[in-house]
C-alpha cells in the first residue's frame, strides 16, 4: 500500500497543534514523519519537541492488550459483563450515586458525551467528574459569573495582535511552546508590545518579559483588585461599557477601593516593589489592547475562582473584551480539557453548557436523551469523589486515561480510597501505571495514533484526530467500551453508535436542541454530519451554529451576555493569601509544575531517550541562599517531607528560586522513580467554588542525607522486572536510552557493591555467565566500577561513589548503545571513568539538534556572542524554538561573567 498522510492533532497540551502523520511504518513500528500542519489555525506547521518526537513514544513496549478481570487475562465480553454484573448489583443495593466516571482531559470529545450520557441520563449520577478539575476548573467558574456561561472570548490571534500581554502563573515557554513562539514572533515584529509576567518563579517565559513581577505566591488577585483602582483613579474606565453591559461595578469598585486602597500596601501584600506594581499600572494604563493570559498558577488554588473574576473585572470595566487583541484568556494545559467542558463532563454540570440549575435543563436533556434515569443535582468534584470513596460512599469508579495515583493531591488518601472501593475499572493504554495496580477490571484502550474524534483546543478550535495506526491487541476504542457497558447494562437504545461521527452529530444536536441563542456553545451546523463529511472536517472554532459554518473567532463582542440580563456581571474579590501557612516544622513553600519536554505522568513521553535527555530525573529546586543554608550542593539527593510523605529528589540550585520557596516537577510515578510522586506532599485544600485543589502550595521541610552511596547503572537491555524497591533503596529513576536503560540510584547503608551489580545482571536478560568482568576499586574515594563485556562487546556499566557528582555518562551510554567491540582504550576509560577526546557536552538544552550547554558556553566563548550566530554555528534553537530562553539565559550568564572580570 502507498504510504499516505493523514491530519490530526496533537495529543499533549491545550496549545491544540495540528500534525500530519505518514501510514509510512518503519521496523521499529514508527509512523514517520510527524511533521506540523502548516494549514492549522494553531500553529501553522510549527511544532514543539514533544509534538515532533512522537513517533517515538509509539512502540508498542508495556501496552495493556487484553482485558482483566481480578488479575486475570479474559476477552472483553466476559469483562464488561462481569462490570456490568457488579455494577448492576451495586447501583440496585445502593442507589446510583455510588457510581462514579473518572475521565480526563486526554480522552475525545465522543468519549466524554457517551460517558457523560451513560452517568447522568441512564444509571442517574452526576458523579462524572475529570483530572481537568485539576487544571481548569476555576476558569470555568469565574467565566460563568462573569459572563453567566463558559465562554473563552479570545484567540491565538489576540496574543499576536495586543499591545500589552500580561501572563499569570502560565510558563507557556514550557507548557504550550508552539503558543509562546507565536507570541515571541509577534513581539518581534512588534516591539511596541509589552509583555508582563506574573509569577513567583523566574520561568523560560520571562525571557521576553519587559517586567516580571515575582510576587509572593498566592497573591495574584490583589494586583488585578488594585489594577481596578487604578483604572477608576487615572480615569480609564470606559463608562458606556459599563453601564451597558454589566452588572455590580459600584460595589465591586468599592469593595476593591476597600481591600487594595493603595499602590504601597498592595505591593506589600503581593511582595513586590511598588515601582514595579506602579509600572503594570502605566502600561495598563497606556496601552489599551491587552491581554491576560492566565492557567495553572491562578487555577491551582484555594481561591482560583476568585482570581479569575480579579482579571475579568478589570477587562470588563475597562470594556477590553469581545475585541481584537483584548480580552481575559484562561489557557487550558490538556488537549480536550475544553472539548469536556463542552460535553458537560464535570459533575457540577449537566451536558452542553448547560447546568441542573439552569431552568428546564434537565428536563429538556431528559427528552433529547430520552433518558430513563436523570441524575437532579451536581454530583461529586475530584477530591471529594476519593474521600466519599475512602468513606465507601463511592463503591464503583470506572477512571479513563489517567492516573490519581499521581496525579490528585495527597495520593496516600487516594490510594486508600482505591483500596476501599469495591470496584475499581480502569482503562488505559499501559498495562502498569500507579493506578492501575488497584484496578479489578482493567480494560485496553487505544491510544492517540489508534483513536478516531474530535478534540477541542483553548481558543475553541475543534479539531480531528484521525486513526491512522490500527488498535493493538484487544484495545478498543473509550467510546466503545462504554457503550458496550451501557448495552450490558441494558440500555441498548441510548448507545448503538456505529463510528464516532454518530456520537458527534447527536453531540451537536443537543447543542442546538431547544437553545435559539440563549446557550454559547452551538455546533448545531453539525448535528446532521456524516462519515465523509466528519472525515473531511477542517478545525473550526465554535460556536458553528446551523447557517454560519465557519464558525466563531472571537466572543462576545456585541456586549450580550449569558446572564439573566444579558449583561456581564461583576464579581467583589477579597484577595487572600494561600490556605496553607509554613510552620517551623515546614519552613518552605513547595511550587509544582511541568518541565519542557514531558508531559503529565510520563506514560508516553517518557518512552523516548530524545525527550528524557534535558531534564532526566525528578529534582527540587532551591535558591542559592537555601542551598547555603542547608548546606546542599548541586545534584544531592535530599529529603522532602511533610505530614503526608516524604520524597527523595535531586537539588537543583536555582537563581530563579526566591528564598523559602522550592519547586518540584509533576511528571515523575511510581513507575520511572522512587519517592518522587509531587502530589504526595499537596495538601487537598480545594477552591471551594471549583473544587480544584491548590496544588501549587505545598509546605515541606528539607533534609540533607549525608550518607548516600550514589550510582548509576547503564544497561544494553531493560531489567526484565522492577528489581528497586522505594523501601530499599531511598532513591531510583530510570532513563530510557536508544538501546537499554540507565538507572540513577541513591541509597544508604552497607552494600556489597559487587555483589549487587553482579545480582543486578541477573535481572537482565543478558547471559551472565560467559562475559567478562571488569572492576575498580578506589581505596582513597571509594569508588567502585564495574563492567561486563561479552566479546569484548560492553553488556553493562555500574558506577558507585560516596559523591553524588559522578562521572558525565553520555560517552558510556554511547558505548553500550554502539554494542561493537571495544578498544584497549575504552577498556581502561571504563575503568577510569573518562575518555580521552570525548566531549563532555554538558546538560542538554537544545533537545531538537542535542546540543548541551557547554558546547553553548564555549560557541560563546568563542564569539557567538547572539542566538543568530549561535544558531549557525551549533544549529540550537534553529527548529521549534522551546530552548531559546535557555540559550538565552547562557548568553546573559556569560555577558556577566565578562562584565565583571
Ligand atoms: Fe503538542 Fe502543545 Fe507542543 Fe503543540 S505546543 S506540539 S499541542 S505539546
Amino acid at each position: 500500500m502507498p504510504a499516505k498522510e493523514m491530519k490530526t492533532t496533537c495529543p499533549y497540551c491545550g496549545v491544540g497543534c495540528g500534525l500530519k502523520l505518514s501510514t509510512d511504518i518503519n521496523e521499529q513500528g514508527e509512523c514517520l514523519p510527524v511533521s506540523g500542519d502548516e494549514t492549522h489555525p494553531a500553529n501553522f506547521g510549527s511544532l514543539c519537541v514533544k509534538g515532533s518526537n512522537l513517533s517515538q513514544t509509539l512502540v508498542p513496549d508495556g501496552r495493556l492488550l487484553t482485558p482483566y478481570v481480578d488479575g486475570k487475562e479474559t476477552d472483553w465480553h466476559t469483562a464488561v459483563d462481569e462490570a456490568a454484573e457488579r455494577i448492576k448489583a451495586i447501583v440496585a443495593k445502593h442507589g446510583p450515586d455510588t457510581f462514579a466516571f473518572y475521565l480526563s482531559g486526554q480522552i475525545l470529545t465522543e468519549d466524554y458525551y457517551v460517558a457523560n450520557k451513560l452517568a447522568k441520563g441512564f444509571i442517574g449520577t452526576a458523579n462524572v467528574d475529570t483530572n481537568s478539575r485539576l487544571c481548569m476548573a476555576s476558569a470555568v467558574v469565574g467565566y460563568k459569573r462573569a459572563f453567566g456561561s463558559d465562554t473563552v472570548p479570545c484567540n491565538y490571534e489576540d496574543l499576536e495582535t495586543c499591545d500589552l500581554l500580561i501572563m499569570v502563573g502560565s510558563n507557556a515557554a514550557w507548557t504550550h511552546p508552539v503558543l509562546y513562539q507565536r507570541i515571541v514572533a509577534a513581539k518581534k515584529l512588534r516591539p511596541w508590545m509589552k509583555v508582563v509576567v506574573i509569577d513567583p518563579r523566574k520561568t523560560a517565559t520571562c525571557d521576553i518579559a519587559d517586567l516580571h513581577l515575582a510576587i509572593t505566591p498566592g497573591s495574584d488577585a490583589a494586583i488585578f483588585s488594585y489594577l481596578l483602582v487604578a483604572s477608576a483613579d487615572t480615569k480609564h474606565l470606559d463608562t458606556a461599557y459599563i453601564d451597558q453591559f454589566t452588572n455590580g461595578f459600584e460595589g465591586c469598585i468599592a469593595n476593591a477601593r476597600k481591600v487594595t486602597p493603595d499602590l504601597k500596601s498592595t505591593a506589600e501584600f503581593c511582595g513586590i516593589a511598588a515601582d514595579d506594581l506602579e509600572l503594570l499600572v502605566q502600561l495598563w494604563c497606556s496601552k489599551e489592547k491587552t491581554v491576560s493570559f492566565y492557567s495553572q498558577g491562578v487555577n491551582q488554588s484555594a481561591t482560583g475562582v476568585d482570581k479569575s473574576n480579579a482579571i475579568i473585572n478589570c477587562h470588563l470595566a475597562t470594556g477590553r473584551l469581545g475585541k481584537e487583541g483584548m480580552g481575559p484568556f484562561s489557557i487550558t494545559g490538556q488537549p480536550n480539557a475544553m472539548g469536556g467542558r463542552e460535553v458537560g463532563g464535570l459533575a457540577n454540570q449537566l451536558a452542553a453548557h448547560m447546568d441542573f440549575a439552569t431552568p428546564g435543563a434537565i428536563d429538556l436533556v431528559k427528552d433529547f436523551w430520552q433518558a430513563p434515569n436523570m441524575a437532579k443535582e451536581n454530583g461529586l468534584k475530584a477530591v471529594d469523589l476519593f474521600k466519599q470513596m475512602e468513606e465507601g460512599k463511592v463503591k464503583v469508579v470506572w477512571i479513563m486515561s489517567t492516573n490519581p495515583m499521581v496525579s490528585l493531591p495527597d495520593t496516600a488518601q487516594v490510594q486508600s480510597a482505591l483500596e476501599a472501593c469495591d470496584l475499581v475499572i480502569v482503562s488505559d493504554i499501559q498495562a502498569s501505571t500507579d493506578t492501575s495496580k488497584f484496578a479489578d477490571i482493567l480494560l485496553p484502550a487505544t491510544g492517540w495514533s489508534e483513536k478516531d474524534g474530535t478534540v477541542t483546543n483553548s481558543e475553541r478550535c475543534i479539531s480531528r484526530q484521525r486513526g491512522i495506526l490500527p488498535a493493538p491487541g484487544e484495545a478498543r476504542h473509550d467510546w466503545q467500551a462504554i457503550c458496550d457497558l451501557a448495552k450490558a447494562l441494558g440500555f441498548a437504545s441510548g448507545f448503538s453508535y456505529r463510528a464516532p461521527h454518530e456520537i458527534f452529530a447527536e453531540h451537536a444536536a443537543l447543542s442546538c436542541f431547544k437553545n435559539n441563542g440563549k446557550r454559547d456553545f452551538d455546533i448545531g451546523h453539525f448535528s446532521q454530519i456524516n462519515q465523509q463529511e466528519y472525515d473531511a472536517l477542517l478545525p473550526v472554532q465554535w460556536p458553528v451554529p446551523k447557517g454560519r459554518p465557519e464558525g466563531t473567532k472571537r466572543m462576545l463582542t456585541d456586549g450580550r451576555f449569558y446572564t439573566p440580563n444579558k449583561k456581564a456581571n461583576f464579581i467583589s474579590i477579597t484577595p487572600q493569601k494561600p490556605v496553607l501557612k509554613v510552620t517551623q516544622d515546614f519552613p518552605y513553600l513547595l511550587n509544582t509544575g511541568r518541565i519542557r519536554d514531558q508531559w503529565h505522568t510520563m506514560t508516553r513521553t517518557g518512552k523516548t531517550d530524545k525527550l528524557s535527555r534535558h531534564i532526566d530525573q525528578p529534582y527540587l529546586a532551591i535558591s542559592p541562599k537555601d542551598a547555603q543554608t542547608l548546606n546542599l550542593v548541586e545534584k544531592q539527593v535530599v529529603s522532602v517531607a511533610n505530614e503526608l510523605g516524604r520524597l527523595f529528589l535531586r537539588v537543583k540550585i536555582s537563581e530563579d528560586q526566591k528564598q523559602g520557596q522550592v519547586f518540584a516537577p509533576i511528571h515523575w510515578t511510581a513507575a520511572y522513580a522512587s519517592n518522587a510522586v509531587v502530589s504526595r506532599l499537596v495538601q487537598p485544600v480545594v477552591d471551594p467554588l471549583s473544587g480544584q485543589p491548590e496544588s501549587k502550595i505545598g509546605r515541606v521541610n528539607i533534609e540533607s542525607k549525608t550518607d548516600l552511596t550514589y550510582g548509576f547503572v547503564i544497561l544494553n537491555q531493560d531489567l526484565k522486572s522492577a528489581v528497586f524497591d522505594e523501601k530499599a533503596m531511598e532513591y531510583w529513576c530510570q532513563i530510557p536510552l536508544k538501546q537499554g536503560i540507565r538507572y540513577e540510584l541513591a541509597f544508604s547503608g552497607q552494600h556489597n557493591l559487587a555483589a549487587m551489580a553482579r545480582e543486578l545482571l541477573t535481572k537482565t536478560a543478558i547471559d551472565a555467565h560467559q562475559g567478562q568482568w571488569l572492576e575498580y576499586e578506589n581505596p582513597i574515594n571509594q569508588s567502585k566500577r564495574y563492567a561486563y563485556l561479552i566479546d569484548d562487546v560492553v553488556q553493562a556499566v555500574f558506577y558507585f561513589s560516596p559523591n553524588c557528582e559522578l562521572v558525565d555518562t553520555a560517552w558510556l551510554v554511547d558505548l553500550v548503545e554502539s554494542a561493537s567491540k571495544v578498544t584497549a582504550q575504552e577498556r581502561s576509560a571504563i575503568l577510569v571513568g573518562r575518555l580521552a577526546n570525548i566531549e563532555d557536552k554538558g546538560s542538554l538544552i537544545c533537545s531538537c539538534f542535542d546540543v548541551g550547554e557547554k558546547q553553548i558556553r564555549l560557541a560563546i566563548k568563542a564569539g557567538d556572542t547572539d542566538l543568530v550566530s549561535l544558531g549557525k554555528r551549533l544549529k540550537c534553537g534553529t527548529n521549534c524554538g522551546s530552548c531559546v530562553p535557555e540559550i538565552n539565559a547562557c548568553l546573559i550568564a556569560d555577558s556577566l561573567a565578562v562584565t565583571s572580570e
